[in-house]
């Protein structure tokens, strides 16, 4: 049987067909072939919640530590910029509370902690030239947070120390986990914020994604870092590239990136009013040092022994070099200092030092946790949970 169709009705229908194919190639024309990277959040033993709980702990500790700019303006314009990207990143299903702060110190740096407690210096918005620039290095620290790497890195330093608890008292619990907690607060062996070479790609990638979906233009994450080293340059390494070590390649994987997104957006957002109002503003505040602890008696001799130390270590090294001054830390609940040096490595070339030292009745305690410089982030983690493990007799 042959079902006959009016003429007029078969040519109506085909050329709607036509014309839907053609609106779909269309919207598929930029960048058709191209598509932008998955990215897979690593391993991680602890849930979101626990990411918000260690995060603000540790917040907490740091806004009554850090010098904070005081100035509510330049907070609302990192929070406004801050929601944007995040608004563009991937969290799982996870609700995280967002805090934005502002930093007076001079020092290049951001950082986020675990949950999205967010500190940026005002060195990184005066060192930034555009809004672009600032928008990067915020993607890139969010999407740290967005991808869970502080407690990854943690779930992988448990791992290796292979028993439960050693975090409790980062994590909640009651032992342990005090030099990790002053760690994180001082900048200073803190496994939350010592990220790897896979989870820079992974943040400088996402990040880039981010920086795109806001419009902002994507080459603002390359050119970041690359003004950053360009800035420090025959200077000690501020703590941004020792928490982020350069992957390597970065340039050559947000270019690649950016290919994937289907290139450059012509009308990308560099730069604007309100982040050159904001500047001015941030480069007019006072500068503050960060305040001294009150030190005592103890804390004296604990500097002194500590200097006496590293003097004797010098005598037999003679290419000892402090890279960072000593800072405050706690061990197994006893106040202790951090110091890092540099030496040249019997294997050649150099190699880090992190000494943490302990006053006891008997005399300084010391430890030197030792590992060539190239190689020295990956192992920082380990050292941290080793020291982590220390008892003191009470
Ligand atoms: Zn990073």
């Amino acid at each position: 049987m042959r079902v006959s169709v009016p003429p007029g009705k078969l040519r109506r229908r085909g050329r709607r067909r036509g014309l839907l194919a053609a609106a779909a190639v269309l919207a598929c024309a930029p960048g058709a072939w191209a598509q932008r990277s998955n990215l897979k959040p690593p391993w991680n033993m602890y849930s979101p919640e626990t990411d918000v709980r260690v995060g603000k702990q540790n917040a907490d500790i740091l806004e009554k530590r850090l010098p904070l700019c005081n100035a509510p303006q330049v907070d609302a314009y990192l929070t406004k910029l801050g929601l944007k990207l995040v608004a563009k990143l991937p969290t799982r299903g996870a609700q995280y509370p967002w805090e934005f702060h502002c930093v007076n110190s001079k020092e290049i740096n951001a950082f986020a902690l675990p949950g999205g407690f967010v500190f940026v210096n005002r060195g990184a918005i005066e060192v930034s030239d555009n809004e672009a620039q600032l928008a990067a290095v915020m993607a890139h620290e969010l999407s740290h947070v967005a991808l869970r790497h502080g407690t990854a890195q943690a779930s992988k330093a448990q791992m290796l120390q292979g028993a439960a608890g050693i975090f409790g008292g980062l994590f909640g619990g009651s032992t342990g986990g005090a030099l990790l907690t002053q760690g994180v607060a001082l900048g200073a062996g803190g496994v939350l914020l010592h990220y790897s070479r896979s989870d820079e790609t992974q943040a400088d990638v996402l990040g880039t994604q981010a920086l795109y979906d806001t419009g902002y233009d994507p080459r603002a994450m390359a050119q970041f870092f690359e003004k950053l080293e360009a800035e420090t340059q025959g200077k000690n390494p501020p703590q941004f590239l020792s928490d982020h070590p350069n992957p390597g390649n970065r340039v050559e994987r947000v270019d690649e990136e950016i290919d994937k997104l289907g290139g450059v957006p012509s009308n990308a957002k560099r730069d604007s009013a309100e982040f050159e109002a904001i500047k001015r503003e941030v480069m007019a505040l006072p500068v503050v040092k960060m305040p001294e602890p009150q030190a005592d008696a103890s804390e004296h001799a604990l500097a002194n022994a500590t200097q006496a130390l590293i003097q004797e270590l010098a005598k037999t090294n003679p290419g000892l070099k402090v890279t960072r001054e000593p800072g405050r830390v706690e061990l197994n609940g006893q106040p202790g200092l951090s110091t890092y040096l540099s030496n040249d490595s019997p294997a050649g070339g150099q190699e880090t030092d992190w000494l943490v030292t302990v006053l006891q009745p008997q005399g300084l305690l010391s430890f030197l946790c030792v590992a060539p410089q190239a190689a020295y982030p990956e192992y920082e983690n380990t050292f941290t949970v080793v020291l982590d493990s220390v008892r003191l007799p009470r």
